[in-house]
């Protein structure tokens, strides 16, 4: 049985932890590790150690950032499948999935290398006689981040290269759930050269995310997971004074328009609905069927469901893995209940699917609902499960007003092939990623991620130009040398330029 623990200034903690969770291997359902839950002070160490850390890393030369960003990335390309097979064991999405998550969390990466550019600011010559003007961008110090179970190695890499470029010094709270990617990251950090201290790693539950909150050492908090535990991350950390982006759930809609090409949308509504078995941030979970496309609509998803095979991620044509937990599998076949309970039609019920491995895997087959209405709670809450539901509506304007009024705004597609059609909706709609034609918009590493409304708290969307701005503080300087025109004392604001 794997025993992970926390990685604290630049190697395994060599504490004993008063407290350990399992961690399980969703495919078979067995505890396949334990590992360390962290206490308020064991937190305060590795805070401790990122303090001392920050004080020399924030005086490396830029240069000397951008060699360790490269040097960590050729050594997270090289090893991309070691980790996808991290990924996959715990979290039990497959392979394929694993490795795509690696590769978007790598672009990342590659953007933190461009931190010379990234920092580079503005400079005025001249804003007065023999006066310059420029600003200046500076690390924060401590900043921690806390990441969910179903992105555990992107979602780190989302925050970690950019924060590290800055200069700051990282302490980094994995979920508990899939706990073993964040430490493989921050062992190859340090190959990479970055000075050890850098990047921590503390695992655990509450305990470890309130003593981050309350630590007054730690700058700033980068949080992803869901919206009640966003919010309070945002309250708590704000209240300390601290920086927060705490990004939450999501309930996002596809609105498919009458004009759309039906293959095209039906596939995007499979891949998008089902893959990594529902647990995305940006899967689709709504699908709006603009009359009359419903029924062609979901006749055509219904025939590209029955090809999805549900089985070990590990094995070799299996499409989507199990759930991450008992709890949370058991949690989503209550949302397929009650679906059923309040009317809506089960078109495909996933309960029953044949499963490709063993019998005690946190199993779900894909399921869809068709004539979903907006009080069912299929519809109210995030499932963040394999279960897709059609909602029908008459018009366009029906589609963006139920989008709206939804109080996440994490993702949405619209699916057509009328460019006006298309250039209306993202222009009305209140959501912070809208793809067209594209089912699961998510931005490029130079591009920022995040959604409106609950679907995060902060001003500040996740890496881009905005997690550089996040992890960085402005200064502006002005500067005069000495020279003849220096006109000697004058108590008042300067009126002559
Ligand atoms: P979660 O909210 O249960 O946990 C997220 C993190 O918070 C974990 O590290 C966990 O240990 C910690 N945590 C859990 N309960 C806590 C508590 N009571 N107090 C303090 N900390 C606590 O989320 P999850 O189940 O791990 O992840 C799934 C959720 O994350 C979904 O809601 C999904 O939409 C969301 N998510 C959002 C995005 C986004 O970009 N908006 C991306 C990925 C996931």
């Amino acid at each position: 049985m794997r025993q992970i623990t926390h990685f604290i200034d630049g190697k395994p903690w060599d504490g004993v932890a008063a407290r350990q969770g399992d961690v399980y291997d969703p495919a078979t359902g067995a505890v396949a590790g334990k590992v360390d839950f962290a206490s308020a002070a064991d937190v305060g160490g590795a805070v401790a150690a990122a303090v001392r850390a920050s004080a020399v890393w924030r005086e490396a030369s830029i240069a000397k950032r951008t060699q360790v960003m490269f040097a960590f990335r050729e050594i997270v390309n090289a090893r991309r499948d070691e980790l996808a097979a991290v990924v996959t064991a715990e979290h039990g999405k497959v392979l394929s999935d694993a490795a795509g998550e690696v590769q978007r969390g790598l672009e990342v990466i590659e953007y933190a290398c461009g931190i010379g550019t990234l920092l580079r600011s503005g400079f005025n010559e001249s804003v007065s006689t023999g006066v310059d003007s420029y600003s200046i961008r500076q690390p924060l110090g401590v900043v921690a981040v806390i990441s969910p179970f179903n992105f555990p190695a992107m979602v780190p890499l989302w925050f970690v290269p950019v924060a590290v470029a800055c200069g700051n010094a990282v302490v980094l709270k994995p979920s508990e759930k899939d706990p073993s990617a964040s430490v493989k990251l921050a062992e190859w950090f340090v190959e990479a050269g970055l000075p050890q201290g850098v990047l921590n790693v503390v695992h655990g539950d509450k305990e470890a995310v309130d003593a981050l909150l309350d630590h007054p050492d730690v700058r700033s908090v980068s949080f992803v997971g869901s919206t009640p535990i966003a919010r309070y991350v945002y309250e708590r950390g704000t209240a300390h004074g601290k920086r927060v982006q705490a990004l939450g759930g999501a309930k996002n809609h596809m609105v498919v328009l009458p004009d759309a090409d039906i293959d095209l949308a039906a596939d995007a509504a499979v891949s998008a609905g089902f893959g990594s078995a529902g647990e995305r941030c940006m899967a689709i979970s709504v699908v709006v069927a603009v009359d009359p496309v419903g029924d062609d609509l979901i006749e055509a998803i219904r025939t590209r469901m029955a090809a999805i095979r549900t089985g070990d991620g590990r094995r070799p044509g299996c499409d989507m893995g199990p759930l991450v937990s008992r709890v949370h599998r058991d949690k989503v076949v209550g949302y397929v209940e009650a679906g059923m309970a309040a009317g809506a039609h089960a078109v495909v019920d996933g309960r029953g699917a044949e499963v490709d491995g063993e019998p005690d895997g946190f199993w779900l087959g894909p399921t869809l609902f068709d004539h979903v209405t907006p009080d069912m709670s299929i519809y109210t809450d995030e499932i963040f499960g394999p279960v897709l539901s059609v909602v029908r509506v008459g018009s366009y304007a029906e589609a963006v007003d139920m989008v709206n009024a939804n109080p996440y705004g994490n993702g949405t597609a619209i699916f057509t092939n009328d460019g006006g059609a298309a250039r209306r909706y993202q222009h009305e709609v209140e959501v912070g990623m809208v793809g067209i034609n594209v089912p699961i918009p998510v931005p490029m590493a130079y591009f920022s991620f995040g959604g409106w409304k609950s679907s995060l708290f902060g001003d500040t969307h996740a890496h881009g130009a905005e997690g550089v701005h996040f992890f960085t503080r402005g200064k502006v300087v002005t500067s005069r040398w000495l020279d003849p025109s220096h006109g000697g004392v004058n108590l008042g604001f300067p009126t002559q330029h």
